[in-house]
């Protein structure tokens, strides 16, 4: 069972009984699940979390969708390991990665696919879809072979082959668009209101955005229940980092952080600030594509829509359907927005796979290249306990990264292996 008593509109307030629905009637406002929280606080408790499956739904109590019988192929419950030589090169103690490139399909939107996926089973459809900027079409495409439901999904023409192939793999209607991400999602919302299928990111929203809560209180866990100083999150549509704020406001109202008290949700649930919440929320987005940053950099609270031109594609949305509410999260938690230049993007993924061994695609390299400016602005200070989320796995951007490729090239002898070693590092020539 799930703990859900309705959705509500993030504007006026109205209530909607849970289906499949992700726009008010009244006044065009984006929905969001509500929860019953007092008979949440009743059942939850961190033995009940940590006997749970090792994956998003040992947070079942706190997800929109039962979990006794998901649609999961395991998303979830990745590493959070401390970066020792990332922080030694940036000047920074106290850091950690949250590797979520080695999720199933290989980037964070396992979570919310899972989630979604699992409430479309419940409401009876019999077909998924999304609008996607390439990585949810791989998990929807994914995660609908596990449930054994069709799926079509929506991509923009351009995409990299690794996210193309990643998700054609399992055995989807693979529907390619002339146009940007805006356009495909633009298209796939005329589509939902004419088709009988779960959109997960359109119809199926309010359910799938509460996945990204899970990767909030897996690093609370994994920090033995303590909340970071700072973490710096990449974004594209802002769901993702409203929903990681959520998350840990959530854990602290409900007493589940070390040596905080339980307190109420108050009248307006959803955007509570527990005032024992003070981690910095920092987000990045690419030089090509940041309306948000330029929104926040400006005081305002509303975002002009841009043309995407970014090498960062995971992350061009033009149009950021929670711009808004990312840059309230923005301001509530006295953090920063980055717009990272787009010859950095290349130089983070670097940065990561040479310090660590972690092979993030362009969406990781623009977190990475923030967070370094960050350590260098004094933003984050050394002892500060810092958490850098990477959401992606670098084998899908290839193309971003070739220019690494310089081998050796030689004969199959000892002497061809002197001979161009010896030219390579430039001895005995
Ligand atoms: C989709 C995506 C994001 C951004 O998620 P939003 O919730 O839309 O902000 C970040 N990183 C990767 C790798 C993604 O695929
Ligand atoms: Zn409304």
């Amino acid at each position: 069972m799930s703990f859900i008593s309705g959705l509500k509109c993030r504007e006026c307030g109205r209530e909607f009984p849970a289906e499949p629905l992700n726009v008010c009637d009244f006044c065009f406002g984006p929905l969001e699940v509500v929860y019953d929280y007092a008979t949440i606080s009743e059942v939850i408790s961190h033995d009940r979390i940590s006997s749970g499956p090792l994956s998003i739904w040992r947070y079942q109590d706190l997800l929109p969708a039962s979990g006794e019988d998901p649609v999961d192929i395991m998303a979830g419950f990745t590493p959070l390991m401390k970066a020792r030589n990332l922080g030694k090169r940036l000047g920074l103690n106290n850091l950690y990665i949250k590797n979520d490139s080695v999720n199933p399909s290989f980037s964070f939107k396992d979570r919310v696919v899972s989630v979604a996926s699992t409430k479309a089973v419940e409401f009876g459809f019999d077909t998924l879809a999304c609008a996607s900027t390439g990585n949810l079409a791989c998990s929807v495409a994914a995660h609908s072979a596990r449930a054994g439901v069709r799926s079509y999904v929506f991509i923009p023409w351009d995409l990299e082959t690794g996210k193309i192939v990643g998700a054609a793999v399992y055995g989807p209607t693979l529907v390619s668009v002339e146009g940007t991400y805006d356009e495909v999602n633009r298209l796939c919302s005329e589509l939902a209101d004419n088709y009988p299928w779960a959109f997960v990111n359109i119809n199926m929203r309010p359910y799938y955005a509460e996945g990204s809560k899970t990767l909030g209180y897996e690093v609370a866990e994994q920090l033995d229940w303590r909340l970071p100083d700072h973490v710096v999150i990449p974004s594209a549509s802002g769901a993702m980092f409203t929903k990681i704020w959520k998350g840990f406001n959530e854990l602290a109202c409900l007493g589940l952080l070390d040596g905080v008290e339980a307190s109420s949700f108050g009248p307006d649930q959803n955007t509570v600030h527990h005032p024992a919440v003070t981690t910095r929320m920092h987000m990045a987005q690419a030089e090509g594509c940041s309306p948000i940053v330029s929104a926040w950099a400006n005081g305002q609270a509303h975002v002009l829509p841009v043309r995407p031109n970014t090498i960062a594609k995971s992350l061009a949305i033009g149009n950021p359907a929670d711009g808004i509410y990312a840059i309230r999260v923005l301001n509530e938690s006295g953090g920063t927005a980055t717009a990272v230049p787009e010859p950095e993007v290349v130089e983070g993924i670097k940065l990561l796979a040479e310090t660590e061994g972690i092979f993030t695609e362009t969406a990781g390299g623009v977190t990475v290249s923030a967070l370094k400016s960050l350590a260098e602005s004094g933003a984050i200070q050394p002892d500060e306990l810092a958490v850098v989320y990477i959401t992606g796995n670098g084998l899908k951007t290839l193309e971003a990264v070739d220019s690494v490729v310089n081998p050796l090239s030689i004969k199959p002898t000892m002497r061809s292996f002197e001979g161009a070693l010896n030219e390579r590092i430039g001895v005995g020539g």
